[in-house]
């Protein structure tokens, strides 16, 4: 909500971009990165209307779910209408498929958006979870745990 994006400074976005591009080299060709307000699509098949994620993850995560729904919310937000996702885990050679959001998925991302909203317009951050591992990699982790000494 601040502009602050430390994505490209997180060696493990830069992993997870390259084992995107490089995991299906044969079908990179047809994605296109696209820009949004509000995120980043960084494969997207503009024909078939398709999200393609690839996680390195070995643990199918909501997160990734979440990931992509929204993803397929702000497209639907800039004129493009029932985008489908898949998200694939290389490591486990598994695949994922998203089918096209759901009234009551345009519903639930209503509320995690005014959820952020709300954090973001409130005074006071909300408590940090301790989470090692999830914190441990993220690309926030200096904003939460780096504290100044006296
Ligand atoms: S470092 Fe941990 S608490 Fe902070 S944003 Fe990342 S996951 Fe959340």
């Amino acid at each position: 909500m601040n502009g602050i994006n430390m994505e490209h400074s997180s060696d493990l976005v830069y992993e997870g971009k390259h084992i995107g591009e490089h995991s299906y080299d044969q079908r990179s060709k047809k994605y296109r990165e696209i820009e949004l307000e509000g995120g980043k699509i960084d494969f997207f098949d503009p024909k078939g209307k398709v999200i393609h994620e690839t996680k390195k993850s070995n643990a199918f995560e909501k997160a990734h779910i979440a990931q992509v729904k929204y993803y397929q919310y702000l497209l639907d937000k800039n004129g493009v209408q029932n985008a489908t996702g898949i998200i694939e885990y290389p490591k486990q050679k598994k695949v994922l498929k998203l089918p096209a959001l759901t009234e009551n998925d345009f519903e639930e991302i209503q509320v995690w958006t005014e959820r952020v909203e709300h954090i973001g317009q409130s005074q006071e951050m909300p408590p940090k979870k301790n989470k090692p591992s999830k914190c441990r990699n993220c690309s926030y982790f200096d904003f939460c745990w780096v504290e100044e000494t006296e």
